[in-house]
This record gives structure tokens, sequence and C-alpha cells, in this order.
């Protein structure tokens, strides 16, 4: 069937150009440095800089990983945290404060990735010169591949029960940058990973009455005596053995972590075994002492919810029950790809998934030739590192081995 006229004229001027990067965080700007030095490549890149760590994180957070996971991968090695700490005039304290986190990100940005467009992306559509792209002001692009780099904002989960509560008593964590607005009310925080503890953290510190409930009946706290010992105790050599710098999963799993190309030789059921251990929601140690004061109920979940007035009531499997002001969502993400609103419905339907997550080849190219996922949704054919900072290096340099292989 032809075109309808207008779209073949607007074709016919559309620019175009070799690689299309989706995403400003950490994997699309690693990605962006990594492509451009592949000469002769036409190379564009759309977002906002570090936009889901400077809107959706909460003031006052942490980082989790530690200092060597928590550079922003560049082929030169020059865009690190001490490189920016030395010309920022500051350096940079460990565990490392988001807000520094983020400037640092937006330094990076501004040396590595200067021609950074912060425009969004509206919509990809397949076509069969490869991706067409309508940016949010309406200009139109055509690219040979797409590189989506969108992190997980699109896959907070809100368990069903929450659904018909408003967003004045029920809210995910990510839907919060400000939590001293609850300073004086009664929460309660659903959730017992590194979101959900620290977030109660700030909470009690802000003057607000958090309590936390899991489902979980046992607290994981990260760097317990035994990895304290195997990280700090046993001398550099012992520790760089037991864990990569990449510093996913504990002693040993770590290294096969950060080796994405062996975890995929693997059979499937023993790469998802190896994934939920090196994974699984825990808390930094360094949040047990600022959660002393909070309650902490574990092995009981949300059997139902109802709003009383102003508040919301909500019933445990224990029997009890809480009326608290607010409910705060500490449960996490669920990816789904199918959840991009930007891919058109046809280009979600035909990548090859698994459970929402795409299945990956060589280079993260999905099913559909030339596009590529890089970051969290990743992690089911990459691995666990994927979810983290420190996997965008691999990430970045598969990628930029495919392009070069197939340009
Ligand atoms: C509370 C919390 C704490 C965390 N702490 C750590 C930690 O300590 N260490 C760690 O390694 N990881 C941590 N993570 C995981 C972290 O989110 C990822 O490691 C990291 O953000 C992945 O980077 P990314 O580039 O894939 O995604 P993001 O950083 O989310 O970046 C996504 C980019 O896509 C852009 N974008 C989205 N849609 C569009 C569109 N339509 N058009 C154009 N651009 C678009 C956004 O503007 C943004 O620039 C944490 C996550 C959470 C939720």
């Amino acid at each position: 069937m032809a075109a309808p006229e207008s779209e073949a004229c607007v074709t016919t001027t559309m620019e175009k150009c070799d690689v299309v990067i989706l995403g400003a965080g950490p994997y699309g700007l690693a990605a962006a440095t990594h492509l451009k030095n592949v000469p002769g490549l036409a190379l564009r890149i759309f977002g906002e800089p570090m936009s889901f760590w400077e809107r959706n994180m909460p003031l006052g957070m942490f980082l989790r990983s530690n200092w060597t996971a928590t550079q922003i991968a560049d082929p030169h090695l020059a865009l690190t945290l001490e490189a920016y700490g030395q010309q920022s005039g500051s350096t940079v304290s460990q565990p490392v404060p988001l807000d520094r986190f983020v400037q640092y990100g937006h330094w990076y940005q501004q040396k590595g990735v200067p021609d950074l467009e912060r425009r969004a992306i509206r919509r990809v559509e397949h076509d069969s010169n490869g991706f067409r792209i309508t940016l949010s002001d309406g200009e139109l692009l055509g690219s040979r591949r797409v590189v989506v780099a969108a992190g997980i904002g699109s896959f907070a989960w809100r368990p069903p029960e929450f659904d018909d509560l408003p967003a004045e008593l029920a809210s995910h964590t990510s839907e919060h940058r400000d939590l001293g607005k609850f300073t004086g009310k009664k929460v309660l925080v659903v959730g017992g990973g590194q979101s959900a503890l620290e977030s109660a953290a700030l909470l009690h510190e802000g003057g607000a009455a958090a309590e936390v409930i899991a489902r979980t009946h046992k607290i994981h706290w990260l760097q317990g005596s035994l990895s304290r010992t195997l990280h700090h105790g046993l001398g550099e050599s012992v520790r760089s053995i037991l864990y990569a710098p990449t510093d996913v999963g504990p002693a040993g799993i770590s290294r096969l972590m950060a080796r994405p190309d062996w975890l995929r030789r693997l059979p499937r059921s023993l790469q998802d075994k190896l994934r939920k251990r090196a994974v699984r929601p825990a808390g930094a140690r360094w949040l047990v002492d600022r959660l002393k004061s909070v309650p902490v109920r574990l092995g009981c979940s949300v059997t139902s919810v109802a709003t009383s007035g102003p508040r919301v009531t909500v019933r445990l499997s224990d029997g009890s029950e809480r009326t608290v002001d607010h409910v705060l969502l500490g449960t996490g993400y669920r990816v789904n790809v199918a959840k991009y609103d930007f891919l058109s419905a046809e280009l979600g339907q035909s990548i090859r998934r698994s459970g929402g997550y795409p299945c990956l080849e060589q280079g993260l190219e999905t099913s559909v030739r030339g596009l590529h996922i890089l970051g969290a949704p990743a992690a089911w054919s990459f691995g666990p590192l994927m979810q983290f900072v420190s996997g965008a290096r691999y990430a970045a340099q598969a990628l930029t081995r495919h392009v070069v292989a197939n340009k």
C-alpha cells in the first residue's frame, strides 16, 4: 500500500542518522561516550540528564553501591568520581550522597556528551529503513538503530490492593523527591528492601511517625560480619579474588555477575537462581542505627485497605490493623518493556520477551534488528549487573562492538 502523501513528503525531508540513544542516565551517557569513538557514526542522544535520580529518589539518600561501582563508565577512564571531585574542588564522601552523584552525572554529561539534546522522544516506530522517531516537539528523525536506555521509571510496582486509593493516601517511593512533606504524619512503609528502609529512616529523621511492614521474616543487611571480613579483613588480594569492582552479588558470585558473557552460557534455571541470590532485597548496614527507633513488623502482608475519612486503614495478615495518614509503597519495580509508552504498539509486541523482559542477543539487541535495550530490562539476558550503574561499562562496550561489527 502506498504511503499517504503527507507521510511520503515528511519521509523524504526527515534527517537520518545511524544511531539514536533514548535516555541520558548512566546507561545512555555511557553508551554515548563509547559510540562517539566510532569513526563516521552519525549519533544523536535525547533525554534529561540524570532525571530519574534527580526527581524520583528522596533528598538525603545515599547510594548503596560502593565507590568503584558508582563510576559512570567512559572509554578513556577519565570521567571518574575522583576527577569530578578534584575539578569541583570538594572530595566526594562515602557512601556517595545522592546530590553529589547527580552533580557528577551532570558533569559527566557536560564533559563527555555536550551535544545531548534535552528533548524527549515521543514515539519510536519500525519502518523499512530502520526506525522512525518522533520527538516531543514533533520533529521527525530516521535512524538505522535505536538504543533504549530509559531506566525503570515506567515499571514502579504498586500492589493491586492499593489500586483504588488516591495518591494522597498511598504512593510509590518513586513519586517523591522530598519526604519532608510527611512531617508530623503517620506513615506506614511497605517493603523490606533498601528503598523502603531508607525512606523509613528519612521519614523518621524528618519528624514523621514511620513504621515498616514487610513480608520477609528477616531483613538482610549488607556487609554483615562475614562479608566485612571478606571485604576488608583478609587483605586486598583475597578481596579482589572474591569481589569484582562492579560489586554486585556476594563473595564469589560477584565475580561471575561481572561477566555477563559467562553467566549467559549457564542453564536458564541456574542463571535465575544466581540472579535471585545476587540481588535479594537488602538494606545497607549504615541504616541499622538510623532505624533503631522505627518499628519494623516482619512476616506480614497487607490483606485489605479502606479509606477512613482523610486517613487510610490497613489490615495486616497477622490480624492487626493500622490507621495512618499515608502508605508509602517501597515495593520496587517490575520490568515490562511493553510499558515503555514511546514504543509503538507494533514494535512493543514484536520484541521477544520473557515475563516482561526482552530476550536480548549480542550487543543487547532485541529480536527486532537494530533495536537495543540497556539497563535493568537487560537483566534477564545479561544478569543483575545490568540493574546497576556499574553494568553500564559492559553494556556500552558490548553495544559498541556490535555497532562496529555491523556498520
Ligand atoms: C531508590 C533507588 C536507589 C538506587 N541506588 C542505586 C545505587 O546506589 N547504585 C546503583 O548502581 N544503582 C542504584 N539504583 C538503580 C538505578 O536506578 C540504576 O542503576 C540506574 O538508574 C540505571 O541507569 P539508566 O541509565 O538505565 O536509567 P535512568 O537513570 O533511570 O535514566 C533514564 C533516562 O531515560 C530518559 N528517558 C525516559 N524516557 C524518555 C523518552 N521518552 N525520551 C527521552 N528520554 C527518556 C530519562 O530522562 C533519563 O535520562 C537505584 C534505584 C533506586 C530506585
